[in-house]
């Protein structure tokens, strides 16, 4: 099982490279942040309760985060590995990873932080965009459909996620740095931790994620 986590604050651009990763490796790309979504579509029990975390622009506690990950690692799709993709998002749900994927004989085989400056963040987000379908990601600035408020891929109209105007965005980054500081001090300490300047272009992104999951997973590239 290959288990790769993606890591960056909410407008790093890991919506936009994990599928694209994933469909190179040939692993799921699951993403907490959209299986809370489904599930608050879905109106589930987990649904109703993260619902009130994310309107504020806060983290599900942990209890039910953790559960639901590991219940999405457990689908036979993800046997042979994942991309994980907001989480873990602090130090405890990186030992709960640890601990779930020593059971099964597995580790995270690396961890590589889209790194890009806040200020930045904010203005990316603030342009977000995404489609009510499948919550495919846009950006006004840097990556925009080719017809205004409508997704390429599947034709269905754009819409601004609750939590990504203005003000939700800065109260997300406060909190989202300083937890995934710890998560990238956890994977650095195992020396698995790789760092891509997300400030470049989608396709150099993309090159960068590619060689730094290449070669040994202790070997150049570590941060
Ligand atoms: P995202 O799409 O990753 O930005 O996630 C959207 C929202 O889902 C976050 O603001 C949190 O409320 C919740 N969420 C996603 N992933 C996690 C996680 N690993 N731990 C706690 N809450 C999460």
């Amino acid at each position: 099982m290959r288990v790769v986590v993606l890591l960056g604050a909410p407008g790093a651009g890991k919506g936009t490279q994990a599928p694209i990763l994933a469909e190179r490796l040939h692993l799921p790309h699951v993403a907490t942040g959209d299986l809370f979504r489904a599930a608050v579509r879905d109106g589930s029990p987990v649904g109703i309760e993260a619902r009130r975390y994310m309107e504020r622009g806060q983290l599900v506690p942990d209890s039910i985060t953790v559960k639901m990950l590991l219940e999405r690692l457990a689908q036979p799709d993800a046997a042979d590995g994942v991309i994980l993709d907001g989480f873990p998002r602090n130090r405890a749900q990186a030992v709960s990873l640890d601990e779930a994927l020593t059971e099964r004989g597995a580790i995270v085989d690396r961890a590589i932080s889209i790194d890009v400056p806040p200020e930045e963040l904010v203005e990316r987000m603030s342009g977000r965009w995404v489609c009510r379908e499948s919550g495919h990601v846009y950006n006004e600035r840097t990556n925009p459909p080719r017809e205004a408020g409508r997704c390429d891929l599947d034709g269905t109209a754009l819409v601004q996620r609750e939590d990504d105007k203005a003000e939700t965005i800065r109260a997300r980054l406060a909190l989202t740095l300083a937890s995934l500081a710890e998560v990238s001090q956890h994977y650095a300490s195992r020396a698995i931790l790789h760092s891509v300047d997300g400030r470049q272009s989608i396709e150099a992104v993309t090159a960068d994620l590619v060689e730094a999951l290449s070669g040994d997973p202790r070997s150049a590239g570590i941060a």
